[in-house]
């Protein structure tokens, strides 16, 4: 997509600092990190979220945010790693290009990735489930 940030980095046509270039996708420093040594995993083909994303680069993106975690232990050693995915504005998306953080902690650091539970609303809570489940089960049977 022409006007996607993401999709002219990922490309290679805006440079960035790449710490990993895959086939499937590009890893680079986020320009605001988060805390010291946030990285970004970006797919080589345009899609706006998790929803949208061929499931082979979902997982070539998940791959490749497991091995920047390795590297990023052992470099800069960080106390801790959060790997995170927004989906949607409401989730805090702000670049429709799917991508995913890689985001070392530091004890002590500033960012919050907790989250205070909600009521757990039981039967509604196992109808939603039913419905996933059912809507899973249509989509195994249609590929089969
Ligand atoms: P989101 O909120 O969509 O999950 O995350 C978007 C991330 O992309 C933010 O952490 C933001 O700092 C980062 N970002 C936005 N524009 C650029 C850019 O042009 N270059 C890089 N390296 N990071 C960017
Ligand atoms: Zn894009």
């Amino acid at each position: 997509m022409e006007n996607c940030i993401f999709c002219r980095i990922a490309s290679g046509e805006i440079p960035s600092a790449t710490v990993l270039e895959t086939p499937e996708v590009r890893v680079i420093a986020d320009i605001a990190p988060a805390a010291f040594g946030h990285m970004l995993v970006l797919p080589k083909v345009h899609a706006a979220d998790v929803t949208e994303l061929p499931e082979e680069y979902v997982a070539a993106a998940a791959k490749a945010a497991k091995r920047v975690a390795v590297a990023l232990k052992k470099a800069i050693g960080p106390d801790g790693i959060n790997i995170l995915q927004n989906n949607g504005e409401a989730a805090g998306q702000t670049v429709p290009h799917y991508h995913i953080h890689v985001i070392p902690r530091w004890k002590g650091d500033s960012f919050r990735a907790g989250w205070d539970p909600i009521e757990n609303e039981g039967e509604k809570v196992t109808a939603a489930a039913m419905a996933v489940k059912a809507c899973l089960e249509a989509e195994k049977e249609a590929e089969a």
